[in-house]
């Protein structure tokens, strides 16, 4: 890297986070902005509340998600009892080995993201991350790349040394794809008709994840049974489960 660096991320998911971590191992102090088109930096599209409802579970368990500057269980035991208990979530069942719901992931990345901006900038970087902006054009331009962002404002252009673009997916607009429902909160929204408005569907998690614990052969192995393991490993790797 040369002494100067003006690094543009565009995208602020879980890629975004990984790549600043990696970034702020650099000695050379370097300028990175964080561009983010949604209002919401860090938690990334699939964890965002409103892409997902709270019924629904991240498919890794916690020891798998990688850690950012701590591992989710201990971000989760340093969480207030309101926050365990908007979750329906008890202290003692924190557990390394437990699937948690996506959104709730979600408050885990973006605080995680906050936190790798603060220790960055403490250690000398200049970090900006910029929400509700989108970027709509990247070009190269002699010694330097052009970003063109739509924000608020309309466009506005940025020149960088460097572009890192982590964007994750593209949804569609119409979220119906033939008899396939790609929206979550219409499951959720189902569940709710079925089960009654008053019982909320965290309650519904924490009771499923419970029933999978019951059913752990033993501790060290898979809380699932062999057979649905390898079929969620399998599609996770394919990339067919989202
Ligand atoms: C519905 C869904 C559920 C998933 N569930 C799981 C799961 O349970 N377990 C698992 O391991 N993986 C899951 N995945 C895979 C998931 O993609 C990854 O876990 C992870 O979110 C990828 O991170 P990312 O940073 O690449 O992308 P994302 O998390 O999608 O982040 C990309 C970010 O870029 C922003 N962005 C996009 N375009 C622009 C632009 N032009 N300008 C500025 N910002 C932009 C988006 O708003 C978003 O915040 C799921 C994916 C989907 C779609």
């Amino acid at each position: 890297m040369t002494s100067v660096e003006n690094i543009a991320i565009v995208g602020a998911g879980a890629m975004a986070t990984h790549t600043l971590k990696v970034l702020l191992l650099s000695e050379t102090p370097l300028r990175i902005t964080v561009f983010e088109a949604s209002e919401q930096a860090g938690c990334g599209m699939p964890y965002r509340a409103g892409t997902n409802a709270d019924s629904m579970y991240c498919n890794a368990f916690s020891k798998e998600i990688p850690s950012i500057t701590q591992p989710l269980v201990a971000w989760l035991h340093d969480q207030d009892d309101v926050f365990l208990e908007r979750w329906d979530l008890e202290r003692s069942d924190i557990d390394a080995r437990v699937f948690y719901p996506r959104v709730m992931l979600g408050e885990y990345l973006q605080s995680e993201f906050d936190r790798l901006g603060e220790l960055g900038r403490s250690g000398g970087h200049t970090i900006d991350v910029v929400t509700a902006s989108k970027i709509v054009d990247v070009t190269p331009a002699g010694d330097h790349i052009v970003v063109s962002a739509l924000t608020h404002n309309g466009e506005e252009q940025s020149p960088f040394t460097q572009v890192v673009l982590v964007t994750g997916h593209s949804w569609p607009s119409n979220p119906r794809i033939g008899s396939a429902d790609l929206v979550s909160l219409a499951v959720h929204e189902r569940h709710r008709s079925r089960t009654g408005a008053n019982r909320s569907a965290r309650f519904v998690a924490v009771r499923d994840r419970r029933h999978r614990r019951a059913r752990a052969p033993r501790r060290g192995t898979s809380p699932w049974p062999d057979s649905a393991h390898q079929t969620a490993r399998h599609a996770h790797r394919s990339g067919a489960v989202s």
